[in-house]
């Protein structure tokens, strides 16, 4: 797809998981990816290093997005290096521990609500007013990267971070709309179970293997089959695609 060269893609979260592998097959096709990361600076490089030696491009920066000046200087290092950005995925997204509400606190209500919906409407708004053409952008495209829990609803495990999902399938929908007639689409994938670390933040490293036998497709997901999805919803293959949501899940 050369296309793409000469374009920036943002993926934020891309240190790890769903997010570099989204980051590698964007790269691969030509786009100049932005890394961005919150703390693990050496992996965050390792990708950029990975992409590098295949023969493509890409910047690591890092930014907790769940912080306005954070994401607004995030937005200036892309702005500083000339190119224009048409691509965001909205991918960093935590979780705590599995517990039920009862036992939850405010203060850790609130950080998954920052990181999963303030983080990613923040990161939408500054790519939208540089994708929209009546700002003088060349369009682009939006995914947002949701989970099988804003249906599901996580009992027992983490139903903030379930309603923090449900929270993002709503606002692609309506932002959707609200871009359409700027040439931006968005968009959203709801991964199921996919081995990356994120388990382990929630406890229990081997959560796939538990539950993998209630998945109809009987395993879990890989990243790089969720990076498919993404990077279809991104590339102009899905061009008149917008305020779709795509399940990656193995069927569940
Ligand atoms: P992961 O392996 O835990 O990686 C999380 C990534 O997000 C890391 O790159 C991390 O950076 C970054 N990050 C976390 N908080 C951030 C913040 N405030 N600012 C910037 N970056 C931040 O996660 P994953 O499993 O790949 O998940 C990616 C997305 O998929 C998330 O939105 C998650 O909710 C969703 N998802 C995952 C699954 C699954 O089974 N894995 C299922 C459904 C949905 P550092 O490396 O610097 O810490």
């Amino acid at each position: 797809m050369s296309h793409s060269y000469g374009e920036i893609a943002l993926v934020t979260g891309a240190s790890r998981g769903i997010g570099a592998a989204t980051a590698r097959q964007l790269a691969a096709q030509g786009y100049v990816v932005c890394v961005n990361y919150q703390a693990r600076k050496d992996a965050a490089l390792a990708v950029v290093q990975s992409i590098a030696d295949a023969g493509g491009r890409a910047f690591a920066v890092q930014a907790d997005i769940s912080q306005e000046e954070e994401v607004l200087q995030l937005f200036a290092s892309i702005d500083d290096v000339g190119l224009p950005l048409t691509r965001l995925v909205n991918n960093a997204g935590i979780l705590f521990k599995q517990s039920k509400l009862v036992d939850m606190t405010a203060d850790r209500i609130n950080r998954v609500l920052l990181a999963n919906v303030t983080g990613s409407l923040l990161c939408a708004r500054e790519a939208v007013k540089r994708m929209a053409r009546s700002n003088g952008g060349k369009g682009g495209s939006i995914v947002n990267v949701s989970s099988g829990a804003s249906r599901l609803g996580s009992p027992n495990e983490y139903v903030d971070y379930a309603a923090s999902k449900g929270a993002v399938d709503t606002f692609t929908i309506g932002l959707s709309k609200e871009v359409a007639g700027e040439g931006i689409r968005v968009n959203g994938v709801r991964p199921g179970l996919i081995h990356t670390d994120i388990h382990a933040d929630g406890g229990e490293p081997n959560r796939i293997d538990r539950l993998q036998d209630k998945i109809p497709m009987q395993r879990g997901g890989r990243p790089d089959e969720v990076a498919a999805s993404i990077c279809f919803l991104l590339s102009d293959a899905s061009s008149f695609t917008t305020g779709s949501i795509i399940d990656v899940s193995g069927g569940i």
